[in-house]
């Protein structure tokens, strides 16, 4: 076979992949059909592909390239700690360097007493460590018939078994006999879609409570954990009410049921701080991390632990653990990763300057004839499309139709902007430029103006 590189025409990398690549969340069939873009390169927060088509990536991958492609600060990392210690393992009572460095810094970052960390190769892997961990430490304390742990509807916690689980994701659960038992999954603080009539401060507080009405239908004595994202990502940028979080805070402390925050997408530095339970007032127990922890640079995440938990788990022999935990390049470049978040002072930027611009800007979409909400927490975005800007109706027929299109017209356009259901995300790497903001919210808006010409031309407006 001849040599498969970046040079080769697009069509005969797209047959190759086609032929013999799985895509994840993908319609194969569709795939074949269409023809993937292939990306080859990128920079700062532009992709280049295989036609040399510049695309302004306003997902940062897949909400993870917080810091932008293209540092050779981490590449350099990387190849140094390769040369010097490619692969050693943490089990069996051994450590290495960039292990025991990386834990140390996040301890520093984490907010209260979370001050340990237990490391897996993905935000999926780190929820089934902490599935384990909350049921381990309750057996530990001579309760182990409290098992469950309750999660939300339209919550996103991973595509393991326990991830998907977690998670609350209908079309995920109807795949391979989800979820598994013990998981309890409550209405989500989504006042857009459902809140009705209520003011969102009311639905807000509405929806907090629904735990604490689960807790005591399945009986305090059964309940684990809570686990949350302080802001769902893939949910569509669900930006709860201001009442939902310190009402959540409130049940689990009255119940002590262990709080497990959901930070792969909301840390380092999403939201204008380095956690998003710093945003949203919350004191987790656990706190799940990946994506932005690395930039997405090398595959790692982890689950940042408070003291309590790791005495009580400490006094016995946790049965887990996976080949890449703590792996010495991942951790590596993970820690040169945050130096650079730090001393940039990005996160602060994102806090103070680029997120209050962006806000702005996004915020005035809600004057466009097809936008009904348009809103932003830090660096992350979301506008939801109706045909009724009053009622907040949504389209008839399938959900996503008229995201679908919005989202293409962007691809045309030069912009990574992904559609759920009918509402348009972003999420882009930390570093974006006001001028960059500027050029996002240009192509967002002509790929507005595009979806509505072609709906009202095909009768679905
Ligand atoms: N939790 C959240 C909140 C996520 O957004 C994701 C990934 N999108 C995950 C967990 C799973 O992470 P991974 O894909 O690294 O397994």
């Amino acid at each position: 076979m001849n040599m498969i590189t970046n040079h080769m025409p697009t069509a005969e990398l797209q047959a190759l992949d086609a032929a013999h690549h799985i895509h994840p969340f993908s319609t194969q069939d569709e795939i074949a059909n269409k023809g993937v873009r292939v990306i080859t390169r990128a920079s700062g927060v532009t992709l280049t592909d295989s036609e040399g088509c510049e695309i302004l990536d306003a997902m940062a991958g897949l909400w993870c390239v917080n810091l932008g492609y293209g540092r050779d600060e981490l590449a350099d990392v990387a190849a140094r700690q390769m040369r010097e210690l490619p692969y050693y393992n943490t089990f069996f009572q051994t450590t290495h360097v960039p292990a025991i460095a990386l834990a140390a810094k996040l301890a520093e970052l984490a907010p209260g007493d979370l001050n340990h960390v237990f490391y897996a190769g993905s935000g999926s892997e780190a929820n089934d460590t902490n599935m384990r961990m909350v049921r381990t430490y309750w057996a530990q304390k001579g309760k182990p018939e409290k098992k469950i742990i309750i999660s939300r509807k339209n919550a996103y916690h991973g595509s393991t078994m326990a991830g998907a689980s977690l998670g609350g994701m209908t079309p995920m659960h109807e795949q391979g006999g989800l979820p598994i038992p013990d998981v309890h999954h409550i209405d989500q603080p989504h006042w857009y879609e459902e809140g009705g009539d209520m003011s969102r401060e009311e639905f807000g507080l509405q929806r907090a409570q629904e735990l604490e009405k689960a807790i005591l239908e399945l009986g305090e004595d059964k309940i684990a954990a809570f686990i949350g994202e302080p802001i769902q990502g893939a949910g569509g940028v669900v930006i709860p009410p201001s009442t939902y979080w310190p009402e959540i805070q409130r049940i689990c402390d009255k119940y002590e049921i262990l709080l497990i925050a959901d930070e792969v997408i909301c840390g380092f530095g999403r939201t204008g701080n380095w956690f998003g339970s710093q945003t949203m007032g919350i004191k987790p127990h656990i706190m799940t991390i990946a994506k932005g922890l690395s930039s997405g640079y090398a595959p790692i995440g982890g689950s940042i632990v408070c003291d309590e938990v790791v005495e009580v788990i400490g006094a016995c022999e946790f049965n887990h653990g996976y080949t890449y935990s703590g792996h010495p390049v991942a951790a590596a470049v993970a820690l040169e990763n945050l130096r650079i978040l730090e001393e940039e002072g990005i996160v602060d930027k994102v806090r103070e300057e680029t997120g209050p611009y962006l806000k702005e800007k996004w915020e005035a979409l809600e004057d466009h004839p097809l936008v009904g909400e348009a809103r932003v927490e830090g660096l992350m975005g979301t506008i939801a499309l109706t045909p009724n800007k009053e009622t907040r109706a949504p389209f008839a027929g399938d959900s996503g139709t008229v995201g679908y299109i919005c989202r293409e017209f962007c691809f045309a356009n030069n912009l990574v902007m992904r559609h759920v259901g009918d509402r348009m995300i972003i999420s882009p790497p930390l570093v974006i430029s006001k001028a960059e903001i500027d050029t996002l919210v240009e192509r967002a808006t002509m790929a507005l103006d595009l979806t509505f010409a072609r709906i009202k031309e095909d009768g679905l407006y």
